[in-house]
């Protein structure tokens, strides 16, 4: 049987306060990397800019060529929210949409309409039956979650409302994400799940980012940070390595796909795809 691993890449529309043109540099940056697909976040909260992910998206498939998923974050959102969002979609011609609920946002009520990302699914699946849906996973467990079993069982619910595809959270010790692959499988969970990798860029970043997503920074980072914490350029060549190593090691072991967290920085993107290339284009 030949094995050929997906890759994909996300990015994210420029915060309101930067100029819209950021979003072209990375995607030139991005040129003739051919990812599977290349998925878009969506901002969460009232104050988001609703229609900066179908515009990229159109834009990426359209100019780029390239075929794209949409985030969409529903836990501020009813249901006229959704079918705007996923007309705004369908024009946009995105290959598919990750559906999530979305971070809470203490200041903020919620709509109380989507209280859990399979209610979204259920909803996304009842408007459209075609549509690829993917979803979200998380290989330490959602910080929201008391338990890893606990976070499977709500994941298996997930996905059987409707999830054809599972992108996981961004990790650095692959044995976290072997770990719950198991667990995932042996819950009857058998759709494909691509595993996140964030390259580390700079020391605050990759602070930033793990205690957001509350993941564990390993052994190697936290020596790659002391090691290389003032010194930003040599940083993120060894953060380019050391991404394009646990790639290596994630392909080994047979994962489904990469999804690498490009954080709209081409250049760290590049220099990984020139390492990880033959391990998706080769098939063996
Ligand atoms: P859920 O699947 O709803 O899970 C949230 C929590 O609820 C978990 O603890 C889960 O165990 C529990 N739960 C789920 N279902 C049930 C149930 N039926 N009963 C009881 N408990 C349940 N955020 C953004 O704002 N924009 C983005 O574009 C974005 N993209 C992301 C992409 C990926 C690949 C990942 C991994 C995360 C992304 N996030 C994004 C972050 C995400 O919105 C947060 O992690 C959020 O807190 C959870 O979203 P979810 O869809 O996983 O939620």
């Amino acid at each position: 049987m030949t094995y050929k691993p997906k890759f994909s890449l996300e990015v994210f529309p420029p915060k309101r306060t930067s100029p819209i043109g950021t979003i072209y540099d990375t995607l030139d940056g991005l040129r003739g990397l051919d990812p599977d697909f290349i998925s878009v976040t969506y901002g969460t909260g009232k104050s988001s800019d609703r229609t900066a992910t179908a515009r990229i998206a159109n834009t990426i498939r359209s100019e780029y060529g390239i075929k794209t998923v949409a985030h969409l974050t529903a836990r501020y959102l009813d249901y006229d929210d959704v079918d705007e969002a996923l007309d705004m979609f369908d024009k946009a011609g995105v290959s598919g949409v990750l559906a999530l609920r979305g971070d809470v946002i203490e200041s903020q009520n919620a709509a109380g309409v989507f209280n859990h990302a399979s209610d979204l699914v259920s909803y996304i699946r009842s408007k459209r039956p075609d549509l690829p849906i993917l979803g979200a996973c998380y290989p330490e467990k959602h910080p929201e979650a008391a338990t890893l079993q606990e976070d499977i069982d709500n994941l298996k619910r997930k996905v059987d409302a409707g999830v054809t595809y599972l992108i996981s959270q961004l990790f650095y010790n692959n044995d976290d994400f072997l770990h719950f692959r198991d667990l995932a499988r042996k819950a009857g969970i058998n759709v494909p799940i691509e595993a996140g990798v964030m390259p580390v860029v700079n020391a605050n970043q990759v602070k930033r980012m793990t205690k957001m997503c509350s993941s564990k920074m390993s052994e190697p980072v936290l020596a790659m940070i002391e090691r290389w914490g003032s010194n930003p350029e040599v940083l993120q060549d060894a953060g380019s390595i050391f991404a394009s190593q646990q790639i290596n090691d994630l392909v080994a072991e047979g994962v489904d796909g990469i999804h690498l967290y490009t954080m709209n920085r081409p250049g760290v993107t590049r220099s990984i795809w020139s390492n990880v290339k033959p391990l998706f284009t080769k098939i063996v």
